[in-house]
Parts: structure tokens; C-alpha cells; sequence
């Protein structure tokens, strides 16, 4: 089924009793060419790439819980390409030319918002990185504008720009950034691996990985064994534990990242903002919700849920940022588990396994890559070998310590990226 206006419109005027399920849900076959553990955001795009670019299409996509259930559907929806990097920063600006057309792609509304996105810096020096950033982002063909303090008035009216510990001093304008709702790109992409001929299997957790002389032969399921020429590893949160299952130790910590989302409000914040001395970031929903959210817990968790004072801390930031945020109401908060990578940047590449693949690593920052990534572990598992935008993803940088991309200058620490 097509969606158009013309179809809303006549379904509008029968009942709305002709639209069809938006994806299958056909029993696991007992083979497939290719399994996909994980059917959050990169799984299923990575599926649905299978099939537009490779014409791969003896494709499962085993999803544990249900389509969307994961942090695809739990992230606060900022979509950007302001990476300083290379490797970081091609990946990212292909990905948001991929968003670009990703509607259109997918015949699916993703309500992607290109309101632009502005990261706030407070002092000099941040002045300073914050034009080294823009420069490299233009460099990489993206947008970048340097706003001084007054340029940001005009956005951000109601900042506390006098704050006496961090006072605005300008912020780096990228207009092309925005957001997307995240369930939706869940959605679009199954919609359009389903169409394409891919069997998408919720309630299916796999539970081993079937190696047999250095290949992988299947995997073991809560809905029987499944056998399958190519396995690739796709669960965020829960890579480790599932690498686990062939043998595999990885370089990957989960922490929970907590979102808080207000009360409905009028109109009032047009941007996504982010504040340049704690981690503290915010947008507003077309619902009118304020969006927000801040650090990640600073333990390892495989909870989805935080805890309060991380809650207390992200508030903390609001506060001292925006003080009219005191006058809303917080109507609920949520967590997700995140797959921290030791540099910040994600892994993309081939195991030691023969014919299986992993897609991890992508802290907090995966969803804008939701695209990027599917496109690029879709070539890899294909053509077994990496798509050019991917190429410094290796697992093997953190073992040989060649090739790390650590975005932040946090070092080697999980819990700092
Ligand atoms: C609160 C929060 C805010 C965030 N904000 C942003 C943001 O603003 N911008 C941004 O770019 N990124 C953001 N992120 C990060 C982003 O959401 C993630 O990096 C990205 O969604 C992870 O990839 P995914 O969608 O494939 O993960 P998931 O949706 O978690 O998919 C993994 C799937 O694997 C399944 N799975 C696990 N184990 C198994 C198994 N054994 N068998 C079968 N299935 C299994 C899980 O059930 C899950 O559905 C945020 C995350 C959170 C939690």
C-alpha cells in the first residue's frame, strides 16, 4: 500500500477501513541467506538496504521484543552532521543526506524538522573549538555558522545569558540539523524491508550463535534454530552480551541515558539547544513537549531506567540554562541502554568469525546514524567488505590502538563519551 494524500483523503471518507498492517508477521523459515539479531533503528534499516541495494532479500530480521521497543524508540530524536573527525564526520554527513530523502525513500513520514540545531559555547576557549568544529563541518560540505552572543539572543531570547557561572558567549548554528520522530523511522524502515520481501520476527530472542570450523552456520532462538549463511550482531545495549554467545569479548560498556519530556506547551523553543557546560540538550516536540535529557548514569546497567540523581543533575543543567523550564511541568522520563565504545565512535566490521558481522559502539549518538548505518553494514555484509564512509570503524583499533577516533578528547573511559 501506498500512502498518499489522495489515499488519506479517501480513507477518510470510508471509515479509515481500508488501510492494510504496515508489516507481516510470518513465522521464522528454518534458513535464510542473511539473520539480523537486533530490530531496532540500524537493524532494520540495515535490512531494508539489503534489500533496495543489494537485491538481498532471504533476509530475517529476529527482534527479542518488538519493532521499536529498543532505543530507537526511547532517544530523544536529534539528528545532526556536526562531527570533527574524519571517519566521524563523512559517515555523519552522508547520513544526513540519507535523512534528506529518507521520506521520499521510504514513502513513509518520519516528520524529519530541519529547525537547526545550536550548541551554545561559554567561554574562549570553546569559542575557539566551536570555530575549529564549524570549519571542519563546512570542509566536509556541511553547515556551519558561528554566532556571537547577540546572534543567539535572537534565536534563544529567554537563555539566562548573564548566568554568573557560565554566561552565553555564542553558539555554533547548524541549520541543517534538526530531528525526526524516532518510532516513526522504526516503522518506515520495517515497512519497507517488509515490502521488499524481508521476514521481520518479533518475540524471537536468539540465544546462541552456531559456529561450526570458524563459520557461522545459524543461530539458536527462543522459536527454534534458524540456520543462515551470514549472522550480523545489531543490539545496541545488549552487544556485548550477545557477542558473548560466539565467543567474543568486546570493547563495549552499557550505560543507561535517561529522556524527560514536559508537559504539552505552546510553541516556544523553534531549535534543538545545547548547552556547553554540562551535558544538557533540549528541542520541543510538534506534541509541545520539551524534550530533553543530559549525562548517561555513570555505571554499567542493563536497566531500562535511571536513576534520580542523574534526573536531579540534568535539571540542575536546565535550570542554570534556561530558567523558565522551572515553570514546566516533567511528565515522565524513561532510560535506554547505550553501547559505549572506549573512543566514542562506533565499530562497523567483520568479526575473526567467518560470516559474521557487528554494528556497535554507538553510545548515545545512534540515531541520526540509524541511516548511515544501515547502508554501510548492509554493503559490508554484501560485498564483505566496508563501504568507504565506514572504513574506520574497525573492532580491531581498540587492540591495536591505530585509528581511534575519540571525538571528544575524553581518552579511553566509557562512561566520559
Ligand atoms: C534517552 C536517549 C536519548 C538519545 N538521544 C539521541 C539523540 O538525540 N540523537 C541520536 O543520534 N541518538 C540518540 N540516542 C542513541 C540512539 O537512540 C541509539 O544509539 C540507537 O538507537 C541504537 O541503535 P538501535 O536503534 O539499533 O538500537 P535499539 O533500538 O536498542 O535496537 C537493538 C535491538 O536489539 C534487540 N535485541 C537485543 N538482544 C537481542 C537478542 N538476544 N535477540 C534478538 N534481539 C535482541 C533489542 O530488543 C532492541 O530492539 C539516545 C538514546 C537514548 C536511550
Amino acid at each position: 500500500m501506498r500512502y498518499s494524500a489522495w489515499r488519506v483523503f479517501r480513507e477518510g471518507l470510508r471509515g479509515q477501513s481500508g488501510w492494510a498492517p504496515v508489516w507481516r508477521d510470518p513465522e521464522p523459515k528454518k534458513e535464510y541467506d542473511i539473520v539480523i539479531i537486533g530490530g531496532g533503528g540500524h537493524g532494520l534499516s540495515t535490512a531494508f538496504y539489503l534489500a533496495k541495494e543489494h537485491g538481498l532479500t532471504n533476509v530475517a530480521v529476529l527482534e527479542k521484543g518488538y519493532l521499536g521497543g529498543g532505543n530507537v524508540g526511547r532517544n530523544t530524536t536529534i539528528v545532526r552532521a556536526n562531527y570533527f573527525l574524519p571517519g566521524n564526520s563523512e559517515f555523519y554527513s552522508h547520513s544526513l543526506k540519507l535523512w534528506e530523502g529518507l521520506e521520499a525513500d521510504l514513502n513513509y513520514n518520519v516528520m524529519h524538522s530541519q529547525r537547526g540545531i545550536i550548541n551554545l559555547f561559554h567561554s574562549d576557549g570553546q569559542r575557539d573549538a566551536a570555530a575549529r568544529r564549524g570549519n571542519a563541518m563546512i570542509n566536509q560540505g556541511d553547515d556551519a555558522i558561528l554566532l556571537d552572543r547577540e546572534g543567539v539572543r535572537q534565536y534563544l531570547p529567554f537563555l539566562d545569558f548573564e548566568n554568573i557561572r557560565f554566561p552565553v558567549y555564542g553558539g555554533l548554528f547548524h541549520k541543517r540539523g534538526g530531528t525526526a520522530r524516532h518510532d516513526a523511522v522504526a516503522w518506515g524502515y520495517a515497512r519497507g524491508a517488509d515490502q521488499r520481501g524481508v521476514d521481520l520476527i518479533q518475540q524471537c530472542e536468539v540465544t546462541g550463535i552456531d559456529i561450526e570450523n570458524g563459520k557461522v552456520t545459524g543461530v539458536q532462538t527462543t522459536r527454534g534454530p534458524i540456520r543462515a549463511k551470514k549472522v550480523g550482531i545489531v543490539v545496541a545495549g545488549r552487544s556485548s552480551q550477545v557477542a558473548a554467545m560466539a565467543g567474543m569479548r568486546l570493547p563495549i560498556e552499557s550505560h543507561v541515558l535517561q529522556a524527560f519530556v514536559t508537559e504539552g506547551l505552546k510553541p516556544c523553543l523553534d531549535h534543538v539547544v545545547t548547552f556547553g557546560m554540562g551535558h544538557f540538550y533540549i528541542s520541543q516536540s510538534d506534541k509541545g513537549g520539551l524534550v530533553f535529557g543530559g549525562d548517561i548514569d555513570f555505571y554499567p546497567s542493563y536497566a531500562q531506567r535511571g536513576n534520580l540523581y542523574t534526573a536531579e543533575h540534568v535539571v540542575e543543567a536546565a535550570m542554570t540554562l534556561m530558567p523558565m523550564i522551572g515553570n514546566a511541568k516533567m511528565l515522565r522520563s524513561w532510560g535506554g541502554i547505550m553501547d559505549m565504545s572506549p573512543d566514542g565512535s562506533p565499530i562497523i566490521d567483520k568479526t575473526h568469525i567467518d560470516g559474521l558481522y557487528l554494528d556497535c559502539g554507538w553510545c548515545y549518538g545512534g540515531f541520526k546514524a540509524v541511516p548511515a548505518s544501515g547502508f554501510a553494514f548492509a554493503h559490508l555484509i554484501a560485498q564483505d567488505r566496508p563501504h568507504d564512509t565506514a572504513k574506520r570503524f574497525r573492532l580491531d583499533r581498540f587492540r591495536t590502538g591505530t585509528g581511534l577516533m575519540d571525538e571528544e578528547g575524553t581518552g579511553s573511559q566509557h562512561n566520559l563519551h
